[in-house]
Formats: C-alpha cells, structure tokens, sequence
C-alpha cells in the first residue's frame, strides 16, 4: 500500500464475502479539504479473477435456484438494512464527494433504498411473453419465453451519485438472479464496500456481489471488462470510456447497457411560469455542483424574456451557499477532485477568451474554514455564447450553463437539438399543448416538461446517440439482466 500521513481507514475488496487486500493502493483525498480521506486497496489481475470465480460459483449456487418470490424478498430485505445503515451511508457518500449531508439523505441513500424495493416490485410482477400460434389445419402451438439469468455482470459506476448508481444496477441485476463483480469509481471507494457488507448483513450469499477496487484502464476496471468469464457490462460514465469498454468487450460479443454523458438543454417559452422555471434551471444546473449527467448546461430562452431569466438566474446562483456538508445551510458542495476541476477550469479559460459575458461566478471562490485545499468553484452562468462555442458542445460536469436567445419554437427544438448527445431536455411553458409538442421533438431519451429530474423508476432511463445505448429502468432493466429461452410446443 502506498503509505500516507494521515488517511487510517482502509478500504479493502470485497470478495466472496471476504475482505481482501490489493496488490497496491492509492488515497483516497476529501474534496472539501484536499486532505486525505482513506487508503483504497487497489485490485490486481488475481484479485478480479478470484471475484468473477467467486460470482460464478455463487451463480451456480443457491443464488441461481432461489425462485423469484424469494428473491423479492432478500432485495426488500436489503433495502430495510440500507434505512438501519443510513447514517452511516451517508457519512460514506458524504466524506467521498463533500456533497451536502442533506442530499446525501434526500437523494442518494433514499434512492439506494428505493431502487431494490422497485426491482423487487417489477420482478415479482413480472409475466411470461406467450403467444398461441394458429397453424395450418387447425393446429396451434404454445410460445412462451422463460427468462433466465445473464450470468455473471460486470457492474462499472461513476463517481457522481456514486451509490445511487451502483442500486440502479445492482437492484435489477440481482432481481433478475444475477451474481455481480463491481468496480466503484476509485474516487467513491466507499459506499460501495460498505453496501457490500450490508448485503451480507441483509442474508446475501457470499460471492453473489463483490466489489473490487481501482481505476479504468490497466487495472481492476479494464481487468473485469476483458474478462473472459463475464457475460455483460453494465456501465455509467464517460462516453469515451463506454467507448474503450466497446472496443474491450467486442471480441466476446457481450452484451453491454452504457448509461453515458450528456448536454442537456432546457427551453424556457415566454408564456413560462417564470418562478417554477427559475427554480427549476437553477436546480438542474447547480444540483450536486453540476455533476449529474442530466444537469442542464445549455438554456435556451425566448427572447421577450431573456434578460429576465438572465437576471433571475444569475441572482438564484449567487444565492447558493457553498460550504461544509454538515452545515444544513450549505446547498453546494465542490467538485470532486483537483483534476476535475482543471478541466472546468479550462472551459472557464476558454469562455473569457472568447469575449463571451460572466453572468456571475466564473472563479475559484476562497471561503476560509479550512476549506481552501478543497476542490471549490463558483456556480457560474454564461451569456454571449452560441452554439459553435466548445463549452456549448462539450460536456463540462460542472455548475455552469451558457443562455442563449431563439425567437420560434422551430429555432429552440434546432438548437437544443444541435448536439451529438442525447439524454435529457427540459422544456419551460404554460401551453401544455406546445409542451407535448416540444418535448416528443427533443433527441432525447429523457424529455421533461416544467420539471426536471422527477422520476418514476418503472420508466425508462437513458440516452440516445453520445448518451447511451438501451435503456434502464422498470421491466426495460430486466430485458439486460436476462436472456429469455423461448420454449414452443405444438398442440
Ligand atoms: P469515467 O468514465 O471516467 O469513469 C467511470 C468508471 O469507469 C470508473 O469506475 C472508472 O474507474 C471506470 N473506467 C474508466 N476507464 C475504464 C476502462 N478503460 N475500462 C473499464 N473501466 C473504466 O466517468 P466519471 O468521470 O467517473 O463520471 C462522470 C461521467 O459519467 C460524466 O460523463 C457523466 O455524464 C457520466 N454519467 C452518466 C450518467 C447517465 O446515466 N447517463 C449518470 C452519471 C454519470
């Protein structure tokens, strides 16, 4: 392990329900200080190979023969232990983002919870696809499809809503009766080993869900992709690593499910109700300092009102409070790492070159409380920048967005549609029936309208084009998680 100062915890993988050393390790900093945090035990070829051993032999175990019922209950069961340990993920989601304790409660571990009761939900209510077919002279035969187990899933998440995430995988592959090896982004090592422990807590087999540590590419995370005993890849990130991913599972054809960046619009109409509308950029640019891969970094807005929500916008986000987690009046964390922020950072750069307006923000704030090691950056909104700009184009992951004026509805469905991703929109008007209009016209997977972010977990999830491919969600996870054998008997 490589030693430091003052990080005393250690974070180990978790195999076949055993906590297990790395073959090297690396620290794990607190983004609110800079300072170190814990000791992360990175896995090595061995390690990998022993959990992908070790959720195949559990596949092949009781796992695999529990009827679905019974399955339904062990993930109930799971989420009441993630409410008896939800202080204590929260501290871990907390300490690994520096994101405020009170989102940290109202929206990853709440979430955790609620995913495993939803797959429990769609699991248990889940039929066969039968067919009675009509054959020639008054025969029939009977179609049914049984759905059996991916196998062994390769489960590989970011580190922005780092265990909310990780359920929204996690939950369906084991409803579906799946085994799972995860690898945790190495900047959240650990919610995902303590949701390990809880799992087993919770009456979870060994070996059914392992989580192994490290980073992407010649290490634990490309050592489990270009696994041959893997049979899919369930990925949330970046669209060039979903890329790399592609490229390393090809050769074995694997099924993969890639939930993946996105820059997301939001069209603000005139006839818009301008304080749900302010509220509601304001919330899907800075929510968890941008880094939601549906946050909102292009707005759109109809000229009349453009200096309007300009104003308004601008005041909302020098409104928010950056600070310590645990103060509740803090509503903003940092961003999660230095390197991170140098890449926001040279969107920054790029934009006051240009000549473009800083609405407000656009700095590294200095905030004092022994805070300034951290990764802190200003909530910022950008006007005189159009389409062609590369802060317009590329996927920043941080609090900003750029407005831009349209003048016809045609014009801002053309501009928000104007990007090589595709995951979510948000569309702001009173005219509920130039709202239906607009949103099915988005290129989007996830198309809102005077609202952003709300959720129903049987609907699908996911992008199109840059974003994504398939969707999650609701029977939509199930069809990953499982391949059907279709059975047909003439009658
Ligand atoms: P990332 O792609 O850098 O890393 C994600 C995970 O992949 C990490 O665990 C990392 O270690 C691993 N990884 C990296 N290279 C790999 C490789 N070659 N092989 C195997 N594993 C590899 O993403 P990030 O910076 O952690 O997260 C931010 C990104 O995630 C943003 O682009 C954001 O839009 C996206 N995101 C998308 C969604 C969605 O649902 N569409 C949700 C959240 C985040």
């Amino acid at each position: 392990m490589t030693s430091s100062t003052t990080a005393t915890r250690q974070l180990r993988n978790l195999i076949d329900g055993e906590l297990v050393d790395g073959i090297s390790g690396f620290v794990k900093l607190d983004p609110t200080t800079g300072l170190p945090l814990a000791e992360v035990h990175e896995a090595g070829r061995h390690q990998v190979d022993r959990a992908v051993a070790a959720a195949r032999a559990a596949l092949d175990g009781p796992w695999g023969r529990m009827t679905v019922n019974d399955r339904a209950t062990v993930l109930r069961r799971i989420a009441d232990a993630i409410e008896r340990r939800f202080d204590d993920l929260v501290a871990a989601e907390v300490g690994d983002t520096g994101k405020p304790e009170t989102l940290a409660r109202d929206l990853d571990v709440a979430r955790a919870a609620a995913n495993f009761r939803a797959f429990a939900d769609v699991t248990a209510s889940t039929g066969l696809d039968s067919y009675l077919t009509e054959l020639p002279g008054g025969r029939q035969a009977l179609n049914y499809a049984v759905r059996k187990p991916l196998g062994v899933v390769a489960v590989i998440v970011p580190w922005n809503l780092p265990l909310l995430l990780l359920t929204w995988k996690l939950a369906p592959a084991l409803a579906a009766g799946n085994t799972v090896v995860v690898k945790p982004s190495e900047e959240t090592p650990s919610s995902a080993t303590l949701l390990g422990e809880i799992l087993l807590e919770a009456g979870l087999p060994a070996g059914v869900v392992n989580v192994v540590h490290g980073f992407g590419p010649d290490s634990a995370g490309e050592f489990l992709t270009s696994h041959p005993g893997i049979d899919g890849v369930t990925f949330t990130g970046e669209t060039s690593t979903g890329a790399a991913i592609m490229r390393t599972v090809a050769p074995r054809v694997r099924p993969v499910s890639f939930e993946l960046g996105g820059k997301n619009a939001a069209v603000v109409f005139a006839d818009a109700d301008l304080d749900a509308a302010v509220a509601g950029l304001s919330r899907s640019t800075y929510l968890n300092t941008g880094q939601v891969c549906l946050c909102t970094e292009r707005i759109y807005v109809e000229r009349p009102i453009f200096d309007e929500v300009a104003a308004r916008l601008s005041e909302s986000a020098a409104r928010l409070r950056l600070g310590r987690p645990d103060n509740p009046a803090t509503t903003t964390g940092p961003l999660i790492s230095q390197q991170h922020r140098e890449k926001v950072l040279s969107y920054f750069e790029l934009v006051q070159d240009s000549g473009a307006t800083v609405l407000t923000g656009g700095r590294v704030p200095t905030l004092g409380d022994g805070l300034d090691g951290g990764f802190w950056i200003e909530p910022t909104l950008w006007a005189g920048l159009d389409n062609t700009h590369r802060a317009v184009r590329e996927e920043i992951f941080g609090p900003v967005a750029a407005l831009i004026p349209f003048d016809s509805e045609d014009e801002a469905v053309s501009l928000a549609n104007d990007t090589e991703y595709g995951l979510a929109a948000a569309t702001w008007t009173r005219d509920l029936t130039r709202g239906h209009r607009v949103a099915q016209r988005m290129n989007v997977g996830m198309s809102w309208v005077n609202t952003w972010y709300l959720r129903d977990l049987r609907s699908p999830f996911g992008g199109m084009g840059l974003s994504g491919v398939g969707r999650e969600g609701g029977h939509h996870s199930l069809e990953f998680y499982t391949e059907p054998t279709n059975v047909c008997v003439q009658l």
